[in-house]
């Protein structure tokens, strides 16, 4: 049996630990999927190169307002996507080979890896084969997957998730998506500016409902205007008629059904941690499934850490990365462990418009019974805004009135995961928002000036 210095499980944001420092450990490196991870083959990366394309596709039909009477001919949706993989195919298995050719101290195994001791690992392999290692350390970076919901049928009848879904052979006329959030909504603005009707179906009230409330409800508002929106619906039975998915729904209304070529599910994702036989290692997990680390991202067994999607609340790729960047020195310098800094997680959602966000909702400050203050700048009340006739955008900021310090930012509207940067910049570094409104220039008539009409909006004491 093989003892390692270090196994990495799941070759995500964990792939990125092992650099030149680790050149005289020995470490294994355990995948039983694609190499690279969620963000770079099914996540983030490719479905913002298909948002940038639906943006384009989306374009002539926003110029009419504008005076501009444009056409969209055609989506080559072969092109769109052969494009899109043709990038990053390479950029997987180029990462697979440079770990498993040019790294003599790194040992690669392409398997599931399942813990069978406390510091035991085996890996099955596809073709039914097992082997089992041994180290010091252990990174558990296995990422999370999405939760299929429980409808009658679903798994017979087929559906699609992030993992397959991008690459259709070819556009359907119709697509449900079963889903509100972030994935729901990128795919939406995605397949509907590439000419599919997407019906979506939310649980709930409203789309994005983890945003601040106002945020969601203008969201859910544009929404309905461009997708068939079915919100207080239960999907309870699928069922696939003549290459059609049929999902039948239960709603205020009674029972309905909305029909599709395609069906994505996209109801949120569950931490990988099931997978790994965390019982023989005596790793804690929490009742949702994400395992229990501290502020050093330690488990609570000594030498084992995790990192991203398996542990973090925060199912984002900047804090994998922030994470992955914490463990990599606390390998290194266990007796000097530096603490992951979670305090300001920003996020965005690519979708039309985009949304983006810092901090507490006001939802949450009330809850918290902080004393806040609110201010909104609207698009429509700046130059930029003009410029694009933007009606529905405005950024929304909550701040404590005595310092002046902001507590969350919110935006809906255009480039809102740029516009939002120097707000997560002041909240992260301290900076008051009067001091960020008069202490520096803003470049005019550019689309930053909402933050800074917004910062002067607010009534501090
Ligand atoms: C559609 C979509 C869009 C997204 N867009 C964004 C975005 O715009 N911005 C953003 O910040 N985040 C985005 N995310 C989230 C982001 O992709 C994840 O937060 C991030 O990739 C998590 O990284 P990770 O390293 O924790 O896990 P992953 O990248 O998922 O890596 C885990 C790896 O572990 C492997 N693995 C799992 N179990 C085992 C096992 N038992 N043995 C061996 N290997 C195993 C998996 O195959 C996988 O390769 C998106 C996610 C999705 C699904």
């Amino acid at each position: 049996m093989r003892h390692f210095d270090l196994v990495i499980i799941g070759t995500g944001s964990g792939n990125s630990i092992p650099d030149d420092r680790f050149a005289d450990w020995d470490v294994a490196i355990v995948e039983k999927g694609v190499f690279g991870g969620t963000c770079l083959n099914v996540g983030c990366i490719p479905t913002k190169m298909f948002v940038h394309t639906a943006d384009l596709a989306a374009a002539p039909a926003a110029g009419a307002r504008l005076g501009v009477d444009a056409h969209l001919d055609r989506v080559r949706w072969p092109d769109v996507r052969d494009r899109i993989f043709g990038r990053i195919d390479p950029i997987a298995s180029g990462g697979r080979r440079y770990r498993v050719e040019d790294n003599p101290n790194i040992t690669v195994y392409e398997g599931q890896g399942r813990f069978t001791g406390p510091k035991t690992l085996t890996v099955a392999y596809p073709d039914g084969r097992e082997e089992t290692i041994t180290a010091d350390r252990f990174v558990l970076a296995a990422g999370s997957r999405p939760i299929v919901p429980d409808v009658a049928d679903l798994a017979e009848v087929g559906f699609h998730t992030n993992d397959t879904i991008m690459r259709l052979a070819e556009l359907p006329d119709r697509m449900i998506i079963l889903g509100s959030g972030y994935v729901a909504t990128e795919f939406a603005h995605v397949f509907s500016a590439f000419g599919v009707r997407v019906t979506l179906v939310a649980r709930s009230g409203a789309l994005l409902r983890g945003e601040d409330a106002d945020v969601s409800a203008r969201f859910t508002e544009l929404a309905a205007q461009r997708w068939d929106v079915r919100l207080h619906r239960k999907a309870v039975r699928a069922e696939r008629v003549d290459g059609v998915t049929r999902l039948h729904l239960e709603g205020p209304d009674g029972a309905e059904v909305v029909e599709g070529e395609e069906l994505l599910v996209a109801v949120g994702r569950v931490p990988n941690s099931d997978l790994l036989g965390l019982a023989a290692t005596g790793v804690t997990t929490h009742a949702d499934g994400r395992v229990v680390v501290d502020e050093y991202q330690r488990t609570v067994v000594d030498g084992i850490y995790a990192l991203g999607d398996i542990s973090s609340k925060d199912q984002l790729k900047h804090v994998a990365n922030h994470e992955a960047k914490i463990v990599q020195h606390n390998l290194l310098h266990a007796d000097e462990p530096i603490a992951a800094d979670h305090r300001f997680v920003p996020h965005a959602v690519f979708s039309s418009p985009q949304v983006a966000a810092v901090g507490l909702t006001e939802q949450e400050a009330t809850a918290r019974g902080v004393r806040y203050v609110t201010a909104t700048q609207e698009y429509a009340g700046i130059a930029y805004g003009w410029a694009m006739e933007d009606t529905t955008g405005f950024a929304k900021l909550l701040a404590d009135p005595a310092t002046g310090q902001l507590i969350g930012a919110h935006i809906i509207g255009p480039q809102a995961s740029t516009v939002i940067q120097p707000l997560i910049q002041a909240m992260s570094f301290g900076l008051d928002a009067r001091s960020m409104a008069r202490g520096q220039y803003w470049i005019h008539p550019a689309m930053p000036e909402l933050v800074e009409n917004a910062l002067l909006n607010l009534p501090l004491d």
